[in-house]
């Protein structure tokens, strides 16, 4: 583990997202492992909310019971890592409200809670497994710009 990965650990104790974690994966029924980079993977989760395959709370990554064989994926660990990181740096559970706000964003731009969503964008959208949708065009149908004015007469 890197000096950086321990102080997040460190960090993410303080401030409680990854208490907040371990007691949503007690609740859950999950299996605990150690994981790389100071995360603790969390294994059978299988909670309605939310429907990711994955997430991250503090420094643990649950996984649903069908999802299981992603916590071998490094380059999906990497992604799940840096929400830990965005945890450290938004002093924790300040992170859940701000990461609603930007997937509600993003899903009115895009229909997609990740395309526009900074904190998915920022841990990366393709190591995450999701594909970059399109911004929506909020022009009616049809509307082709603006049309000149009519000459005053
Ligand atoms: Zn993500």
């Amino acid at each position: 583990m890197t000096a950086g990965e321990r102080l997040r650990r460190l960090l993410n104790w303080i401030n409680l997202s990854t208490l907040l974690g371990l007691g949503t994966a007690g609740l859950a029924r999950c299996s605990l492992h150690d994981g790389p980079r100071g995360l603790i993977l969390a294994h059978g989760y299988t909670w309605p909310l939310p429907k990711a395959a994955a997430f991250t709370l503090g420094n643990v990554v649950l996984f649903r019971p069908e999802s299981a064989r992603l916590a071998a994926n490094p380059v999906l660990l990497g992604h799940e890592a840096r929400h830990s990181t965005q945890y450290a740096l938004c002093l924790g559970l300040p992170f859940l409200p701000l990461y609603l706000a930007a997937a509600l964003w993003s899903l009115l731009r895009t229909g997609d809670p990740a395309s526009r969503n900074p904190f998915e964008r920022a841990a990366g959208l393709r190591e995450g497994g999701y594909r970059e949708r399109p911004l929506r065009s909020f022009r009616p149908r049809g509307y082709r710009g603006r049309r000149p004015r009519p000459s005053q007469r």
